[in-house]
C-alpha cells in the first residue's frame, strides 16, 4: 500500500516538491531555483526545458531525501504559476519559443488591438477576465507572430500550447497525455467559464487553431502516469490546479463564501462562489476554482500589487528595520499611527481601483512622526487594501464571509493579522502549516486516486489554526477605514498623462 502523495509546486522563481504522508503531514521538501530572463524592459521569459529539469530534480530529490520509492507514492499533484505560456512541436516535444511568463507585458500591443476591436465585453462575459497581457491568449498570438512559419504549422496541427501544468504533464508522460483542467484553462482568455469549453469565438478573434489546445479534464482524477524512467516507477498524476486555486482548496475554502488571502509580495484574495460565476462590477475577475466530478465551481479574485514588498521597502529602501519580522515589534511600540496613513501605490493601484497613475503617498505627517508610525501605517495599509477587495467581493457576490483564511510570508506577522481582523470585523484564521498551495494539489491528487476518500478525512487531522478575533469597536473601525479611503483619493491620478 502506497503511503505518500507527491506535490509539485512549479512557481515563478523555483520548482518545489513536497512529500505528504497519509495524515497530510509534510515529510520532506526539495526546491530548485531556475533562471529568469528579461530580454527587454517589462518582458519576462523562462526556459521550458529548465522548468522541466528543475521540477524533475526536485521530485527525485524529495523522494531520495525521504527514502521513499515510486511504489510508495499513490499519486502526484501539480500546482503551478498560472498563465505562463509554452508552445511546442507536437512531434518532437521541443518548445518553439521561450515560455512567456505571466508578468510579461510583451503582448500588450495585441491587447490594444483587441480593445480597439471592441472585444472587451465579449471577453469579460465569456472568460470572466479583462483584456490584459497577463493572460495566456495574447502570449500565444505573440509567439505565432514572431516565430517564422509558426501560424502555418499551428494550422497544420503541428503545434501544441500549454500552461505549465500541461507542459509538465506532457513531459512526465513522455508526450502521451496532452491535458489541462479548468482552473488553469480559465486563465488563458480562450476558455468559456460558463460552459467549460474552449471558446470558438475567442479562438477565432485571436487566430488560434483549436488543435493547439489540450483536453480539459477534472482537476481531481487521473490525467495519466508519469513514465517509470523519471521517478523509478509509474505514478499517476491525479490532481492539478493553478497556484491560487490550489491554495484556496488547500485552505479548505470548498464552499461558497469561504475566502483566503495570500500575503506575499502582493496579495491574492480568492473567494469561493460555488456554482455561481458572478460577473464583477467592482473591479475583480471571475475565475474557475476547480472542476470536480464534472462540476465547475467558481471564485472571485482580486489582486493587490504591493503588500509584502512594502515591508521590503521599509527594510531596504528606508532602512527602518533589519528584517521583515522586526516590523511587528516596531509597529507595536506606538499605540497608533498618530494620524499617518501610507498608501503603497508604488506601481499604481490594482483591484478594485485599477489606477495606473496612482503613486505611493504618506499623509498626516507631523513633527512627531517617527519610523514606528510609518512602519505601523505601512503594515496597516496591507490590511486596508485587503478590506477594499473584500468589500468589492461582497458587492459582487452578495456574500459577506465570516472568516478570512490567510497564508503567505507576511501572514506570520501577528500585529498585521490582528489589525486585519479588527479592520474587517471578522475572524482571521492562520493554519498551523502554511504550505497550503502544495497541500491543495496533494489533496486533489490523493482524492483523485482514492488515497483519501473525503476532504474531511484530512480536516480532522490538521493541527488547530491560530485565530485572530476582532476587538476594535465598530465606530472606530469605520472611522479609520474612511480615513484610509480619503488617503487613497490623495494617491490617485498622481502621474500625469503620458508618463504612466
Ligand atoms: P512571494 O511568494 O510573493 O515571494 P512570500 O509568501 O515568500 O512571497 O512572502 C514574502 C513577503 O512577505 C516579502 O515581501 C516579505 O517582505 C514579507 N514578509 C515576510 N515575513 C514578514 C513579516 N514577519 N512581517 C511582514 N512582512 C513579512
Amino acid at each position: 500500500m502506497a503511503g505518500f502523495v507527491l506535490a509539485l509546486d512549479q512557481g515563478t522563481t523555483s520548482s518545489r516538491a513536497l512529500l505528504f504522508d497519509a495524515s497530510g503531514a509534510i515529510v520532506a521538501v526539495e526546491q530548485f531555483e531556475f533562471s529568469q530572463s528579461f530580454p527587454k524592459p517589462g518582458w519576462v521569459e523562462h526556459d521550458p526545458e529548465e522548468i522541466w529539469q528543475s521540477q524533475l530534480r526536485a521530485a527525485r530529490g524529495v523522494l531520495e531525501k525521504a527514502n521513499v520509492k515510486a511504489g510508495d507514492v499513490a499519486a502526484i499533484g501539480i500546482t503551478n504559476q498560472r498563465e505562463t505560456t509554452v508552445v511546442w512541436d507536437r512531434k518532437t516535444g521541443q518548445p518553439i519559443h521561450p515560455a512567456i511568463v505571466w508578468q510579461s507585458r510583451q503582448s500588450s500591443g495585441i491587447c490594444e488591438t483587441l480593445r480597439a476591436k471592441g472585444l472587451e465585453e465579449e471577453v469579460r462575459s465569456r472568460t470572466g477576465l479583462l483584456i490584459d497581457s497577463y493572460f495566456s491568449g495574447t502570449k500565444i498570438r505573440f509567439i505565432l507572430d514572431v516565430v517564422p512559419g509558426a501560424q502555418a504549422r499551428a494550422e497544420a496541427g503541428e503545434l501544441c500550447f500549454g500552461t505549465i501544468d500541461t507542459w509538465l504533464i506532457h513531459r512526465f508522460t513522455k508526450g502521451r497525455v496532452f491535458a489541462t483542467e479548468p482552473s488553469n484553462a480559465s486563465r488563458t482568455l480562450l476558455f468559456n467559464i460558463h460552459d467549460g469549453t474552449w471558446d470558438p469565438f475567442l479562438l477565432d478573434a485571436l487566430g488560434i487553431p483549436r488543435s493547439m489546445l489540450p483536453e480539459v479534464k477534472d482537476s481531481s482524477g487521473v490525467f495519466g502516469e508519469a513514465d517509470p524512467e523519471w521517478l523509478g516507477g509509474a505514478i499517476p498524476i491525479a490532481g492539478v490546479a493553478g497556484d491560487q486555486q490550489s491554495a484556496l482548496f488547500g485552505q479548505g475554502c470548498v464552499s461558497p463564501g469561504l475566502a483566503k488571502n495570500t500575503y506575499g509580495t502582493g496579495c491574492f484574495l480568492l473567494m469561493n462562489t460555488g456554482r455561481e460565476a458572478p460577473r464583477s462590477e467592482a473591479g475583480l475577475i471571475t475565475t474557475v476554482a476547480w472542476r470536480l466530478g464534472g462540476r465547475l465551481e467558481y471564485a472571485l479574485e482580486g489582486s493587490i500589487f504591493v503588500a509584502g514588498s512594502a515591508v521590503q521597502w521599509l527594510r531596504d529602501g528606508l532602512g527602518f528595520v533589519g528584517s521583515a519580522r522586526e516590523t511587528d515589534a516596531l509597529a507595536r511600540s506606538v499605540p497608533d499611527t498618530d494620524g499617518v496613513v501610507v498608501v503603497p501605490a508604488f506601481v499604481g493601484l490594482g483591484a478594485p481601483y485599477w489606477d495606473e497613475a496612482a503613486r505611493g503617498t504618506i499623509v498626516g505627517i507631523t513633527r512627531g512622526t517617527s519610523r514606528a508610525h510609518i512602519t505601523r501605517a505601512t503594515l496597516e495599509s496591507i490590511a486596508y487594501q485587503t478590506r477594499d477587495v473584500m468589500g468589492a467581493m461582497a458587492q459582487d457576490s452578495g456574500i459577506e464571509p465570516a472568516v478570512l483564511h490567510v497564508d503567505g510570508g507576511a501572514c506570520e506577522n501577528d500585529f498585521l493579522m490582528q489589525f486585519q481582523a479588527d479592520i474587517l470585523g471578522i475572524t482571521v484564521e492562520r493554519p498551523a502549516v502554511l504550505e497550503v498551495t502544495a497541500m491543495g494539489a496533494a489533496t486533489l491528487a490523493g482524492l483523485g486516486v482514492g488515497f483519501w476518500r473525503d476532504r474531511s478525512e484530512l480536516d480532522a487531522r490538521v493541527e488547530a489554526p491560530t485565530s485572530f478575533e476582532p476587538t476594535m469597536p465598530e465606530d472606530e473601525r469605520e472611522s479609520r477605514y474612511r480615513t484610509w479611503l480619503r488617503a487613497v483619493e490623495r494617491s490617485r491620478g498622481w502621474v500625469e498623462e503620458g508618463a504612466v
